[in-house]
């Protein structure tokens, strides 16, 4: 376990960012032992997982309805492959609120219990209406990209929670 402080979140959806939600069923693999519609890219989550592992003071909150589908964090892990670990211990946005235009307020919602969270950022399909640049939106159709993980890495550690833009030191590289 580490012992980093956690001052970052990466609130994360899963259909359109882990998998292509069009046509998934002949895109993606489904996980062994598991039914539709639990569809996971692996590459995509090797991706996240992969970026997780460079920021230890960064942890994920699952944003997406999947949260309202299965029963605790452990079971998301084993679910999509995304690293147990790099798991929120507060591991969703609000469960009683379920309808995707309320996404945003889910997630401030989050982060108001949490005042210890000094950046994050949003990955999901969707619009959510975010005004400031913390939003990295993928297309359903194709899922998370390479440079759409490196705009989110350049949030989690340039970009305070107020919108303020820090200044790096030195330039950091993925
Ligand atoms: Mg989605």
């Amino acid at each position: 376990m580490s012992t980093v402080p956690i001052t970052k979140i990466l609130f994360l959806d899963v259909d359109g960012v882990l998998n292509r939600w069009r046509g998934r069923q002949a895109l993606t693999q489904p996980i062994p032992g598991n039914v539709a519609p639990w569809y996971i890219e692996l590459n995509l989550v090797e991706l996240i997982n992969w970026a997780l592992s460079q920021m230890p003071d960064v942890m994920v909150v699952v944003s997406s309805t999947w949260r309202l589908h299965v029963g605790d964090a452990d079971e998301f892990s084993s679910r999509t492959r995304i690293d147990r670990w790099k798991i929120h211990e507060d591991w969703t946005t609000d469960r009683d609120l379920k309808f995707d235009d309320q996404r945003k307020a889910e997630i401030e919602d989050w982060l108001s219990r949490h005042p210890e969270i000094t950046r994050y950022a949003v990955l999901d399909d969707l619009d959510l209406g975010f005004s400031g640049a913390v939003h990295v939106r993928t297309d359903e159709t194709v899922g998370l990209t390479y440079d759409e993980l490196r705009r989110v890495l350049n949030i989690l550690r340039y970009r305070l929670k107020e919108g303020c833009v820090v200044i790096p030191m030195k330039k950091e590289r993925i």
